[in-house]
């Protein structure tokens, strides 16, 4: 096992690693930039090492700002967490060839699936169920377009090949509208992601977002471990995710799942990874898969028992999985609320200092948050602040120890989306279980936000 690991990143997700490193008895050490200092995990850290100013492309982005701090402290291996260079297979490539350990998978995995081409013709050899749609990358002539469209059948959605967080995207209902709207996504994809590639996809009407969370070693063992419905989204962001899935038969969760862990075997993938899909009229249909860990992994976490940080590191460090696919047991179930620092009704980023922070406690609650009283939420980043997860023998024990522990939730001097979450926790689609990826929008609107 390794002595020493550095976390390239910040935020909960920092602590979140720093508190498995210290579980398996390593030390570790976190990066951090300037508007960082004051930051849980720096006050926390074994070892703290500031690389740069706020920004993130001078700080938690600078490749070789983290290797030369991986050098100095002398770690041997660097957990990239989520966001940030998690998903840079060039960033894995140097770390590895600077001789330390990238906890994750090969550059050549986290290539093949950061380019959603490549890693949908992937899914389709690996007969993993895939939305219908262009077979690559979409020519550049215009007929051939609108052929495709046709045999598609609209509406389709043109996406990004580099596209991620939610961007490079767009709908499209009518033929007269498509050649435009494919030129104007390629446009935006260049210049947002530096690969002008789009593809096409029928556009799912009524979808919901169910996810597969699979760990594989480099014994070529492979294990899923349930699934988690992230279909509460804004903005294609997710704000709410549970496990499992309410109202979906196990048996069709258990095909997927055994695909997943079947191509994860046929790809040679190693550590953790999530394989996305939108779910439709009892159909699963793959989207992406994300080569990282998840912020909602503590959900699966909570069902299953499992560290997914810790196997992610013992992976990394040469560990066979230590269960089997049939000792892995779901019990009860999870909700996770992510908290933002962010006004709740216009959604804008509401950072500055928190004057007071009181989490909630009790059976079943976890909170994964940096945030204390007096902690300043700096602008730079991400305005998620933290996250409240709970688990309950049964989804009605969840949901009501979600909304205790949301009353229980103080957080003064920004403001936040708790009110948000109240209201969602007590609102009748959701408490019934199954809404769509489009239901939170649509309840905005209905309630005019
Ligand atoms: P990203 O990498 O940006 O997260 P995804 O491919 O995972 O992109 O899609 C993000 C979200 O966009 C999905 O969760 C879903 O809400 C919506 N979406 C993507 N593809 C489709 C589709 N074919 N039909 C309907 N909605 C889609």
């Amino acid at each position: 096992m390794f002595k020493k690991v550095l976390i390239a990143n910040r935020g909960e997700i920092a602590l979140r690693i720093q508190r498995a490193c210290r579980e398996l008895g390593i030390k570790s050490v976190v990066v951090y930039s300037e508007a960082d200092r004051d930051a849980k995990y720096v006050r926390l850290a074994d070892e703290a090492v500031c690389i740069g100013p706020a920004p993130s492309a001078q700080s938690y982005l600078s490749m070789p700002a983290i290797i030369a701090t991986a050098e100095v402290t002398d770690a041997e291996a660097i957990h990239p967490g989520y966001g940030f260079l998690s998903e840079n297979a060039d960033f894995a490539e140097r770390v590895e060839r600077s001789g330390f350990t990238f906890i994750g998978p090969t550059p050549e995995s986290i290539r093949m699936m950061g380019d959603k081409v490549s890693a949908k013709q992937a899914m389709i050899r690996a007969g993993v169920p895939c939305v219908p749609g262009s077979e690559g990358a979409l020519p550049e002539d215009p007929k051939e377009i609108i052929k495709i469209a046709r045999t598609v059948g609209y509406p389709v959605i043109i996406k990004a090949a580099g596209g991620g967080g939610g961007r490079g995207m767009r709908v499209v209902h009518t033929e007269a509208a498509l050649v435009h709207a494919v030129q104007t996504t390629r446009a935006e994809a260049g210049a947002a992601f530096g690969n002008p590639e789009v593809y096409m996809e029928k556009f799912l009407e009524n979808p919901r977002h169910v996810e597969i969370q699979i760990l594989a070693d480099t014994f070529k063992n492979a294990v899923w471990l349930g699934e988690r419905d992230c279909s509460m989204q804004r903005r294609h962001q997710k704000i709410i995710e549970e496990a499992p899935a309410p109202g979906i038969p196990r048996r069709a969760i258990e095909k997927v799942g055994d695909r997943c862990a079947a191509a994860c075997k046929k790809m040679g993938y190693r550590g953790a990874g999530t394989f996305e899909f939108l779910y439709e009229n009892g159909e699963f249909y793959f989207i992406e898969m994300n080569t990282r860990v998840q912020v909602e992994h503590p959900v699966t976490e909570m069902v299953t028992g499992i560290d997914i940080v810790q196997q992610q590191i013992k992976i990394a460090a040469g560990e066979k999985l230590p269960f089997t696919q049939r000792q892995i047991e779901m019990r009860g179930h999870a909700i996770e609320c992510r908290i933002n620092a962010e006004d709740p009704v216009k959604f804008v980023p509401s950072p500055g200092r928190i004057t007071m922070w009181h989490a909630p406690g009790g059976p079943g609650v976890r909170v994964d948050s940096h945030a204390y009283t007096n902690y300043f939420v700096p602008p730079n980043y991400d305005s998620m602040i933290g996250k409240i997860i709970v688990h309950g023998d049964t989804r009605e024990q969840a949901l009501a120890r979600m909304r205790i522990a949301l009353s229980e939730t103080v957080v003064e001097g920004i403001q936040t989306n708790i009110p948000l979450h109240r209201e969602l926790m007590a609102d009748a689609k959701f408490i019934e279980g199954g809404t769509s990826i489009h239901y939170l929008e649509g309840w905005m609107a209905a309630h005019k936000r």
